[in-house]
């Protein structure tokens, strides 16, 4: 049997393990190069086919095609233009009035859409913050903020702007008989055990990707975290995220550990995992560097979960969902991958005074919280534990708060 061609390992669940080079060599030397080819077929020649195969006479080919047309769909006469998209008020038609009565409702709503994101910069930098601290961290965050705003964009306009999307330049086409993979990521999500709704981010990865790519796409907040009590300095702009100091990170797909390694400073935070196992009963894994490993050199279990870890201790499963040839209806501009198809909304933590804003700081040994920990937005914060002057009011740690749902 060619192992290369996967086949089910356990039924619906995983693939036993392949190697996705190869297997896109198999789908290439199988395949014509017309079914994978980006270049529309002439619609003559196409027709001609068409009606060969179903055995009906040219003429009545053109004769069905003219009927089924857009055309012929009409529900008034062709000197009318009425306006497809408003309903008439006289209609008779069941599913259109049940159409209308929607849209009544949707519009008689007052619904906030106000972006998470735009409401999270406006408590950073506008009017509304009592002080324009922090900026180094705030331009961070906006930093990250604005990644994670083109990613929702993306995500939302999906349908309408990545699909069938050719660059604007020829160099950016993605080749043809390309792979694409499906990556799930999930954020760490101290979620119930059997609870089935765990956050995460789909994206779409290119074969020709390295594996940095995916490790730079995927957002989380534990990158952002700023070290340190700052109770006393609560104006102190921090000039680091932790993404800025502990750059490490691994991969671990099929017994081998891909290790970023793109920085000086950075550590084979794989190698303690590798000697503990060694003294233990289980397989040998090796390593590899994340920057020279592709996506096709990959040995991999579709459906199969992996590890992506950060930050030390920060774990994500990372779950290969499909990987197929690219076709002329995906998104073909190179430019756009990672491309991110899905992601999960998680619920923002509010401040525990004012219940409005999301929290920016974390306190705890707090005398005038309610709870410990407790979370506060920067306004609350500095009117419950400071007086004008600045001084602190009460005994309390003071930590800068990142919420997770800034990524959502
Ligand atoms: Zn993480
Ligand atoms: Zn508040």
């Amino acid at each position: 049997m060619n192992e290369n061609i996967p086949v089910d390992e356990f039924k619906d669940i995983n693939t036993k393990r392949f190697h996705i080079g190869s297997f896109q060599n198999e789908w290439l030397t199988r395949l014509d190069t017309a079914n994978y080819s980006y270049q529309q077929k002439d619609q003559a020649a196409f027709d001609e086919e068409f009606a060969k195969e179903f055995g009906i006479a040219p003429e009545t080919f053109d004769e069905l095609k003219s009927i089924c047309s857009v055309e012929s769909l009409r529900s008034h006469t062709e000197d009318e233009s009425p306006d497809t998209a408003a309903v008439p008020p006289d209609t008779t038609l069941q599913t259109l009035i049940q159409r209308k009565k929607k849209e009544d409702y949707k519009n008689s709503l007052n619904i906030d859409r106000t972006n998470r994101s735009h409401i999270y910069e406006e408590q950073l930098v506008g009017p509304s913050s009592p002080s324009h601290t922090l900026h180094v961290y705030t331009d961070t965050v906006l930093r990250e903020l604005s990644f994670s705003y083109v990613c929702v964009c993306v995500c939302v306009l999906q349908e309408s702007i990545a699909l069938c999307k050719k660059p604007d330049d020829f160099a950016d086409l993605v080749p043809e008989g390309e792979i694409i993979l499906s990556i799930r990521v999930y954020q760490t999500a101290a979620f119930d055990r059997f609870n089935p709704v765990r956050p995460h981010a789909t994206l779409q990865m290119l074969g020709s990707h390295y594996l940095t790519d995916l490790r730079d796409a995927v957002g989380c907040v534990s990158d952002l975290h700023v070290f340190g009590e700052l109770s006393n300095t609560p104006n102190m702009a921090p000039d680091f995220v932790s993404k800025d100091h502990h750059k490490s990170a691994y991969f671990y797909f099929e017994h081998v550990f891909y290790n970023d390694m793109r920085f000086p400073e950075c550590q084979d935070i794989s190698a303690t995992t590798i000697e503990w196992a060694k003294t233990r009963d289980f397989p040998s894994f090796s390593q590899a560097k994340m920057e020279d490993t592709k996506f096709s050199d990959l040995q991999v279990k579709v459906g199969y979960p992996y590890l992506y870890c950060h930050q030390g201790d920060c774990e994500h499963l990372v779950i290969i969902t499909d990987i197929r040839c690219a076709h002329m209806e995906d998104c073909l501009d190179r430019k756009m991958y990672p491309l991110q198809t899905h992601k999960n909304l998680v619920h923002t933590n509010k401040c525990a005074v004012c219940n409005i804003y999301i929290a920016r700081w974390l306190t705890t040994s707090d005398q005038l919280a309610l709870s410990d920990p407790c979370l506060f937005c920067d306004k609350c914060f500095r009117m419950l534990h400071y007086d004008k002057k600045g001084r602190k009011l009460a005994d309390f740690n003071a930590y800068v708060y990142v919420d997770p749902a800034v990524f959502s």
